[in-house]
């Protein structure tokens, strides 16, 4: 095994485990750049020798295939046993509505087969082995992206907002709806953040500055980036070359790079947990294994994890190891179901929970949280490693 495939390992064995890492790329609203960051980003990762595949799931208005200079009218070919052949362009295999239909007009399409579509790109499709496969859902926090993000095994999404108030009022909207379903929220990017001087190379901050940063931070999700407004992307993509090719110096190119390497855990990325696990205790498979702790390891970031009766044992960088009883974990769950979202009041009956409920299965969320899955059957909590730090101990001890 070489040390990308260990790097990229997929979170399952299960039948979509060839794809990789499944990344929606979502926004609340329409026209904020999320195909332009979606493009860019697929491009710039896969210049860097990883195997990428994008859906262009905006069935309604398909863009990708514009802006990465596939022709509309490029007929699908099928492999011998009968899956589509995705196109290929910069490096990323693509998939889009404007292909199947043979042109970009809007596709008028209910629901149900929105779903049943991208159901058809994912499994239908002659992706061969992928690093990651970016898909590019619909703009909007209604039904059809609820029922998008409920489909497949995401790892996660990448939620894209301007910077102006409305912009990120609606973004928290959808980051809420992500979480509800159980989709980890990768980050945010903020796009159209400031406008770059064409001569002078300055940065002018039109709109506000700073929201989409506020916003990640309220709602205790990562921030991955501001993308600049800049007239040149409008002409990348309007040509068919995304800017991180026809301007890899450019300071866009290098926001869309940083987003990237946050995205892929790159190698200059600090340790602790990054490698995503999918650990069945039950079963006892898939036991994250634990980091060396070093100087590099983010102080928020645990390095070690294990469970066993006396609850969830959480190592962190500056050696000592918490304890969380099962039960502790599941009182302080903070789904929706378990707590007010407005005032936080914890809505759980302590009496409605048995008091031998054990975890049964521990998964990793981004790199910032774990999702936990209990006996009780109850499995829609998010534990961000602060609340998992603020939680009390059974025992602490210095390792
Ligand atoms: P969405 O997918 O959210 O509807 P698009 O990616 O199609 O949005 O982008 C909408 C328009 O905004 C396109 O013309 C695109 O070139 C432009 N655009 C996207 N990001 C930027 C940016 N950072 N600076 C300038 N123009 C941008």
């Amino acid at each position: 095994m070489t040390q990308q495939d260990a790097k990229f390992r997929p979170q399952s064995d299960g039948p979509l485990s060839h794809l990789g890492r499944l990344i929606a790329v979502s926004s609340g609203k329409g026209g904020v750049g999320k195909s332009t960051v979606a493009a860019n980003l697929a491009v710039t990762l896969a210049r860097q020798g990883l195997r990428i595949g994008l859906v262009d799931a905006d069935l309604y208005g398909p863009s990708i295939p514009g802006m990465l200079g596939i022709p509309g009218d490029t007929p699908p070919v099928m492999s011998p046993d009968r899956k589509v052949i995705p196109a290929e362009a910069h490096g990323v295999k693509v998939i889009s509505m404007g292909m199947l239909s043979g042109d970009d007009k809007p596709a008028i399409l209910r629901g149900p087969m929105v779903t049943k579509y991208l159901q058809m790109f994912v499994t239908e499709v002659a992706w061969g082995q992928l690093d990651m496969l970016f898909l590019d859902l619909p703009p909007g926090t209604g039904d059809t992206q609820l029922t998008l993000a409920q489909a497949f095994p995401l790892t996660g999404a990448v939620v894209v907002s301007t910077p102006q108030d409305v912009s990120l009022r609606i973004a928290r909207r959808g980051l809420r709806m992500m979480e509800q379903v159980n989709v980890p929220i990768l980050g945010i990017v903020e796009n159209m953040s400031g406008f770059t001087c064409p001569s002078c190379g300055e940065v002018t901050h039109i709109f506000r500055q700073g929201g989409g940063q506020k916003i990640a931070a309220s709602l205790d999700v990562p921030f991955l980036g501001s993308i600049p407004l800049d007239p040149a992307i409008v002409d990348s993509g309007d040509g068919g070359t995304p800017l991180v090719v026809s301007a890899p110096d450019s300071l866009a190119a290098q926001a869309y790079a940083g987003i990237a390497t946050a995205l892929s855990g790159g190698a200059d990325q600090p340790g602790g947990l990054a490698v995503p696990f999918d650990w069945h205790i039950a079963r006892g498979e898939g036991k994250p294994s634990a980091a060396n702790p070093t100087s590099q390891n983010p102080s928020d970031r645990p390095v070690s994890l294990d469970y066993d009766d006396a609850g969830l044992a959480i190592g962190w960088p500056d050696g000592t190891t918490q304890t969380a009883s099962p039960r502790d974990l599941r009182l302080s769950c903070r789904c929706a179901a378990c707590r007010d979202e407005a005032t936080g009041k914890p809505l759980l009956e302590p009496a409605a929970v048995p008091l031998e409920v054990a975890a049964t299965r521990i998964w990793s969320v981004g790199n910032y949280a774990i999702g936990v899955e209990f006996s009780d059957g109850h499995n829609s909590g998010i534990y961000t490693f602060e609340v998992l730090r603020g939680l009390e101990s059974t025992e602490a001890e210095d390792v």
